[in-house]
């Protein structure tokens, strides 16, 4: 089993931080700036029986210029080859509007969409449904899986969620 997985999501909902563990090593550049990964970046994930290459794919946001509009295009077509897409939401955010920026632009891709509610070690039990009915409709997801990236929660299951998926 093998295949290409993106990674969306605002700036610093932790994308660079997923990529990081799953991949183990140090690949995608991690800042607490916003944008910082402006290249796509990717890394491979080898497991005993399935491979699977990660795709961060920063800037699906409003370009404020040209070549901001450009790297949006790239973006939307780097997603329409992937097998999967982790849309990666903070747990202590609510919705917002560049959220919905990025679900706007998936409307027209027709891959499962995973929405990932990350930076869960932030927020206690009973305030993530409150803020997952916020995301759920907006979009027809594939699943919703919540974890934190930095300390590894739920990330197994994700991973073991995505492998199934290939
Ligand atoms: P990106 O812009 O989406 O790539 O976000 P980064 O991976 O650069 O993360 C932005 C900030 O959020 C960094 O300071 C990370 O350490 C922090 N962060 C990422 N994931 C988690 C998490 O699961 N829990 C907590 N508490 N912080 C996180
Ligand atoms: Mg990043």
């Amino acid at each position: 089993k093998s295949g290409f997985i993106a990674i969306i999501g605002r700036p610093n909902v932790g994308k660079s931080t997923f990529m990081n563990r799953v991949i183990g090593q140090k690949i995608a550049i991690m800042s607490d700036k916003p944008q910082t990964t402006r290249n796509k970046i990717q890394g491979v994930l080898t497991l005993p029986d399935a491979q699977m290459v990660f795709i961060d794919t920063p800037g699906i946001h409003k370009p404020k210029h040209q070549l901001g509009d450009f790297m949006v295009k790239t973006a939307i077509n780097t997603l329409n080859e992937v097998d999967a897409i982790l849309f990666m939401i903070n747990a202590d955010e609510g919705y917002g509007k560049g959220d919905q920026f990025i679900l706007d632009r998936l409307q027209k891709v027709n891959k499962p969409v995973y929405l990932i509610v990350n930076k869960i070690d932030l927020v206690h039990p009973d305030e993530l449904l409150p803020l997952i009915d916020q995301y759920k409709d907006k979009h027809n997801f594939k699943e919703i899986i919540p974890i934190s990236a930095l300390q590894g929660n739920n990330v197994n299951h994700l991973l073991d969620v995505l492998k199934e998926q290939l």
